[in-house]
């Protein structure tokens, strides 16, 4: 086993190749030689700051870094943080026996756009407008890609050249990348605004409307509270406004709630109340409090609506058959008074007594795993709507805590990362924090395996199981 001190002794990409193919013959080579490639691009780095290498060790570098680039990049992880919708992590989780219908319409042909009754050309946008119009009480309804693409199409189609008259307490930046005066911008409508930050009265909106004035906007503070001294126009108010002038309201919605929910004391305006309120155009997202996809609902007044999938634009931001598929089956559940089954709605209203019985049985398993290796406690906590919704909303659980003995909780988590599958955990005053709120059915049991393998190091063989009856 020779030791390799300069750049020259490094073994050719073949002879390594070689030797990662002999211990992983299942590897694609196209990563093998990627990983090969790495491998030694980094032992050049490493040896010019005077490390010393083996052929062995470059070999086993080169097929763990093959076989991390032969996993999809895309790919499932578990998330014990406690944040429900949470952006990073793909938003709302979908139930399993929709995403088969899912694959099942996406792996083969469809009726995307065929009426099997008519033996003829279809509209895509059938198999979910029935429904939320059903659901939300509005006249009409279609659907984009997401909430942002739903809100450009919306002002283009409804404003563009003329004005829009909207508080300055509600110019919202929704996840740095929409932000309703930009969007606006890009839309072409002329952002009129009207009120101060914390204050906008119903006479703002009335001197903000003139002979250029084409919608009253109305946005949805998803994400953020201002407390003390405010102040902003109930909808109804708004939308008798308008009226008198001749002009439509809109309302962008953010979650796009579809069922009662009051949390920690806050309540969440629901879709049908706004569009019962008589604003004429309502969007709001998919992958949200609705617990669907990622799409953008757009539901109000049928002359509107029609205008708005005739634009140009409406084409650009269509949704895709994956989502279709999904989203229909999601609004099926509304409709059908089963929306309380859907994950996200779930893990909405998992009661503390039950989280608290679930983080103990987890610890008592954690606890098998980790043997002497950590302290493992169960302490009350606060999960997180997330997603930019309900930002002040502290929902009451129970967290399992894991505070390493051997190396730092950095380190442990980090391993986790690196895991099959990812656990995605919290970190908090030198322990990790598992939150069996977030965590899909099966993985209170998986889970314990998982840290297992990715603690493996920091582990004592002998210290794990046994452990199982200390709660
Ligand atoms: C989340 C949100 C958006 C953006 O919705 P996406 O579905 O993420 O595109 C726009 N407006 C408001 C008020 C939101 O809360």
């Amino acid at each position: 086993m020779g030791e390799i001190a300069e750049r020259r002794q490094l073994p050719a990409v073949q002879r390594l190749m070689e030797a990662v193919q002999r211990q992983a013959p299942d590897l694609p080579r196209h990563w093998v030689h990627r990983g090969v490639a790495e491998t030694l691009e980094a032992a050049r780095r490493r040896l010019e700051a005077g490390g010393r290498l083996t052929e062995e060790a470059l070999a086993a570098e080169a097929v763990g870094r093959a076989r991390a680039l032969d996993r999809p990049h895309l790919r499932p992880v578990i998330n014990a943080t406690g944040v429900l919708i949470h952006t990073n992590l793909g938003r709302s989780p979908l139930p399993a026996d929709i995403m088969a219908h899912v694959a099942a319409v996406a792996a083969g042909y469809s009726t995307l756009e065929f009426d099997l009754e008519a033996g003829r050309r279809g509209s895509r946008h059938d198999h979910v407008a029935g429904l939320l119009a059903e659901v939300s009480g509005a006249e009409a309804a279609l659907v984009v890609n997401n909430n942002a693409a739903a809100v450009l199409l919306a002002l283009s189609t409804l404003a563009a050249g003329r004005e829009v008259v909207v508080s300055r307490g509600q110019l919202v930046e929704i996840g740095g990348s929409f932000r309703v005066p930009e969007v606006m911008a890009q839309s072409g409508a002329i952002l009129h605004e009207v009120g101060a930050t914390n204050k906008t009265h119903l006479a703002d909106y009335e001197r903000g409307i003139n002979e250029r004035t084409a919608l009253l906007l109305k946005v949805h503070t998803s994400n953020f509270r201002v407390l003390g001294f405010t102040a902003q126009v109930p909808t109804a108010q708004l939308v008798g406004l308008a009226r008198r002038h001749g002009l439509p309201v809109m309302e962008d919605l953010g979650s796009g709630v579809l069922l009662p929910l009051t949390l920690d004391g806050y309540t969440e305006p629901q879709v049908q109340e706004v569009v019962a309120a008589g604003v004429d155009v309502v969007t709001f997202s998919g992958d949200k409090l609705l617990g669907g996809p990622q799409a953008g609902a757009v539901v109000g007044r049928r002359d509107l609506i029609a205008a708005m999938k005739r634009h140009p634009l409406a084409r650009a931001v269509r949704v895709d058959k994956m989502t279709l598929a999904a989203l229909e089956l999601v609004l099926r559940r509304y409709v059908e008074g089963r929306a309380e089954e859907l994950p996200l709605w779930q893990m909405l209203h998992a009661d503390p007594e039950g989280l608290r019985r679930r983080a103990r049985r987890l610890a008592a398993r954690i606890r098998g795993v980790t043997g002497a290796a950590a302290r493992v406690g169960v302490v009350p906590d606060q999960s997180q709507v997330g997603g930019g919704s309900m930002p002040a909303t502290r929902l009451p659980t129970w967290v399992v805590t894991v505070e390493p003995l051997a190396a730092s909780a950095e380190a442990w988590e980090a391993a986790l990362r690196a895991g099959e599958p990812p656990v995605i955990a919290r970190v908090q005053h030198g322990a990790l924090r598992f939150d069996p709120r977030t965590l899909l059915p099966g993985q209170d049991r998986q889970l314990p395996a998982v840290l297992a393998a990715a603690w493996a190091p920091w582990l004592t063989p002998g210290m794990a199981d046994g452990d199982e009856h200390k709660v």
